[in-house]
Parts: C-alpha cells; structure tokens; sequence
C-alpha cells in the first residue's frame, strides 16, 4: 500500500473493489482516486502524482465509457491501449487498477442517468448534447464503487470539472475533487489519447491552437477586455496558421471559442476574476479541446 515494493492489483468487479475499499476506509486510510479511459499519457500520470500526494491508497480507473460518446462519435476506434497502460501503471507503483467491462458497468436493463443541465448545455455540450449526462452517471458510479476521498481531474477538460463540482454538492457526494494542471507536448499541443489520431504533421500544427490561446491571454494582461474583438483574434489565428502551415492537412473547423467565467461558465459583460479562455477545434475527424485560465 503505497510502499515501493507493493504490487498494483488489476480488478474488474465492482463487488471486489467495493469490498477493498470498505476495508481500506476501516483502516482510516484515505483513497485518492484517478478516473481516465486509458491510452495513458504523461497528463494522466500527473494526476497519478497528484493523487499520491494527497492520499495513502491509490486508485486508478481504466473504462472507455460508451454513455459518454455520441452515436456517431469515436466510441469504437478510440484508442486502447491496456498491455502498456499497465506497464505504465505498475511503474507508479498505484494500488488498484479498476477496468471493469461494459456489462459490469451497464448490465441488461440499466436505467439511471445523471443530468447536470445548467452547464450541460454550452461549449462541449452544444455539439455533444449528451456527453456530460454519460460523464456524470459514470463518474458518480465509480465513485459508489471506490468511495474516494479525494479524486483527480484534469483542467484540460475545464468544463467537466464545473460540472462534476455541481453534481457533488447536489447529490452531497463526501469525495473532494483536485485538478491537475493541463500536460503538453513540447510544442505546447494539450496531450489528449485522441492526439494518436492525428500525424506528426498536424501535431506539429495543432500546437498553434495553444500559441494563439497564450497570445490572447497576452493581449488580456496587456488590458485589452472586447470580448468580440479577442474570440476574433483567436477565430483568425487559428484558421489562418492552421490552414496556412497545412493546406493539405484536412480541414479545419472551429466548433467554438468562449471566453467566460471559470467558475460558472457564464459569459460577463465585462472580463473580471478568473476567465477561461477554451477553443474545440476538428482538425480532419479529431476533434481537439484546449483552455487557458486568465485573470483579469
Ligand atoms: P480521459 O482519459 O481523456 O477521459 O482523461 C482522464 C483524466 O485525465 C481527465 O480528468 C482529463 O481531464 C485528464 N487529462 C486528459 N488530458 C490531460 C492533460 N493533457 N493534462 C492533464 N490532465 C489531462
């Protein structure tokens, strides 16, 4: 148990794990808890740390959950990577590996779904009007079954963490969620598992969605607050170097760009406090998210 020379358990039933964790609580030892779909990356690794940090009993989840994935999104190609993932894993030296199959998660005849609609319904989920309904339901059953402490998230998915924030103090959920800052590739690229999707040619392109991401938060510590003016900025920047570097690269296409409050997604009339700058971009049939935290 967070010893060097301890082994990772790898479980698969919910029953197990549920019993682990009881025994784990009885012993007053804290459990810090991971959740990610796999096709691990240095990002995922720094919640890991994170996690280790804060907590005595690690424990990571490996599900690519299918609620969370539109019908005609990436479910069935999305990369899995389980044979190197536990390499990985077992390197960190965690304590459980929690990969259950879809039908412990979703048996014949499951029912219950988790809506969080007031931030639901912008950014992500205006082009993935389900998602977060299939991200909530899967986050609050893992935590039924691992019962942590503390969990990690990371803030390159800003918008979930708003929405995980609200549903565990609407459901009164006794688990403290951390986030973990966003891991990038050396060209500033957010790491995402979907990035295996793309050539080397467009990782090396893609990373201008973070150049133009900083030099927009340069223009806000510089003074500039014209909301219109700055998601312009960002529009043209993006669509012109991308396209420009890349002619043949497929298409490119902005989904949105926002600039709003951090903490409640909502856009001010006037820029103040902590503003999330967030893009998503389809790059050919990637689709690419990406924020920047400002304050102003
Ligand atoms: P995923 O496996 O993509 O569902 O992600 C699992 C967790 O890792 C989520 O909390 C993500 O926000 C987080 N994550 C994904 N990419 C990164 C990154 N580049 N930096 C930090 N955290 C990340």
């Amino acid at each position: 148990m967070g010893h060097p020379t301890s082994t990772m358990k790898v479980i698969s039933k919910i029953s197990e794990m549920q019993e682990i964790s009881k025994e784990i609580h009885k012993k007053n030892i804290s459990i810090g808890f991971v959740p990610t779909m796999g096709a691990l990356h240095k990002g995922h690794i720094s919640l890991i740390d994170i996690a280790k940090k804060h907590s005595r009993f690690v424990v990571v989840s490996i599900f690519v959950n299918p609620t969370q994935f539109g019908p005609k999104e990436d479910f069935n190609k999305y990369p899995r990577t389980l044979t190197k993932d536990l390499e990985l894993l077992s390197e960190k030296k965690i304590d459980i590996l929690f990969a259950p199959t879809d039908k412990e998660m979703y048996p014949k005849g499951y029912g219950t779904y988790i809506d969080v609609p007031d931030f639901s319904n912008k950014l992500c989920g205006k082009s993935r009007p389900t998602h977060f309904k299939g991200v909530c339901t899967i986050v609050a059953k893992l935590f039924n079954i691992v019962s942590p402490d503390i969990a990690v998230f990371g803030e390159k998915d800003a918008q979930q963490v708003v929405i995980l924030k609200k549903m565990i103090k609407d459901l009164n959920f006794p688990t403290k969620i951390i986030t973990g800052q966003i891991i990038r590739e050396p060209n500033g690229l957010a790491m995402s598992s979907r990035n295996k999707y793309l050539t080397d040619k467009q990782k090396q392109n893609a990373s201008i969605i973070y150049k133009t991401l900083r030099e927009t938060a340069n223009k806000i510590n510089k003074g500039e607050r014209n909301i219109p003016k700055l998601k312009k900025f960002i529009k043209d920047g993006i669509l012109t170097k991308m396209t420009h570097s890349s002619p043949s690269e497929n298409s490119l296409k902005i989904d949105y760009i926002e600039i709003i409050n951090k903490n409640n997604l909502q856009q001010p009339k006037t820029l103040k406090g902590e503003c999330l700058i967030a893009v998503a971009v389809w790059y050919g049939k990637t689709r690419l998210i990406d924020n920047i935290t400002v304050n102003c």
